[in-house]
């Protein structure tokens, strides 16, 4: 059997040209990392723990993925510029065809975003994901979720609701043909963190979140941290493919409280509107405004008419969720 100190010398340590900011990586008590002088440091974990967030047996390698994607979408969220990562893995056993997946996902999406693997800690115990992430942004221009201003428009980047479709696919809430999906299980599985979009946004954007836990939730985080409210078109939320199959009525819970899409939902004043499409061309994603800021609390939904609708979906909270 392999040992700690082998798995991760064997899967974790690779030599790391091209990552300046990094002075001293995996091997020491402590990761040195070099932040750009002047630069404030943004710095997020996310864990993701087995039978929780993921089934056992799921791919190792969309799981390497994953683990570093709701990651490095909380870097994008803020605006920030990914830097450097640590791991905390607690493992039932060293497999090592495990690992060698787990690693190669991880890589990956490490190398596509310049961000380095830059130390951890490896414990047997239940299958559990750890990874704390930094960032750089310029003083005062992080995208923070008290930002929002009445008036603003509110945005979403890409599309919303495919992965919660296909976790209703997975538990036969919904029958979806196998093409259908992988499709969306594409979503769910190996999600697109929006960095590029999340930095070109920086001085243009005012407040924003990524959408883990559906978005009438999430939007709900900048209203409460802004003190005011919002009115949404719910007929304007830009639905994934797949779930643009489907009836209406499945189109707008998803839409609107359907977690797991990492995408950004941000607000803007309205002069930025060219701003935001040109930043948004630039990071290779669409944006799509689906309503705006208001100075009174709550959420407003409105259908294409304007008619006010009472719909009430709840998002995904750990505690009091089914
Ligand atoms: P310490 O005893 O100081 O906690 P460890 O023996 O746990 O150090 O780890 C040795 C080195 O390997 C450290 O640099 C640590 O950051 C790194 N490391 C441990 N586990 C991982 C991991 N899963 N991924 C990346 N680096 C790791
Ligand atoms: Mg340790």
């Amino acid at each position: 059997m392999i040992s700690e100190f082998d798995l991760i010398a064997r899967y974790f340590t690779r030599a790391q040209p091209g990552h300046p900011q990094v002075v001293l990586g995996i091997g020491d008590d402590c990761a040195l990392l070099n932040p750009t002088p002047g630069m404030v440091l943004a710095i997020s974990s996310d864990m993701l723990v087995e039978g929780r967030h993921f089934l056992p047996d799921a791919d190792p390698k969309k799981l390497g993925h994953k683990s570093l994607a709701v990651n490095l979408s909380d870097l994008a969220a803020m605006g920030a510029r990914p830097l450097g990562f640590t791991l905390a893995l607690s493992l039932p056993q060293p497999d090592q065809t495990w690992l060698a997946g787990f690693a190669d996902g991880l890589f990956a999406l490490a190398d596509a975003h310049d961000c380095a693997l830059i130390g951890g800690d490896t414990t047997k115990g239940p299958l559990n994901i750890c990874i704390t992430i930094f960032g750089e942004i310029p003083p005062g221009q992080a995208l923070r979720r008290d930002a929002a201003l009445a008036g603003d428009d509110i945005w979403v980047s890409g599309t919303l609701g495919d992965a919660r479709l296909a976790l209703a696919g997975l538990r036969q809430e919904v029958a979806l043909d196998p093409a259908e999906q992988a499709a969306a299980a594409a979503r769910l599985d190996t999600p697109s963190p929006r960095v590029a979009l999340g930095l070109a946004l920086r001085g243009v954007a005012h407040a924003a979140i990524d959408i883990s836990d559906g978005l009438s939730g999430d939007l709900g985080h900048i209203l409460q941290r802004s003190g005011c409210g919002a009115l949404v078109k719910l007929d304007a939320l830009p639905p994934g493919p797949v779930l643009a199959r489907q009836p209406q009525a499945l189109q707008r819970e998803f839409a609107l409280s359907g977690g797991d899409d990492y995408e950004l939902c941000f607000t803007a004043a309205v002069t930025q509107r060219a701003a935001v499409l040109a930043a948004a061309q630039a990071a290779g994603i669409t944006v799509t405004r689906i309503g705006s800021i208001e100075p009174a609390a709550g959420l407003r939904l409105v259908d294409a008419s304007g008619a006010a609708l009472d719909l009430q979906f709840s998002s995904f909270d750990h505690f009091t969720s089914p």
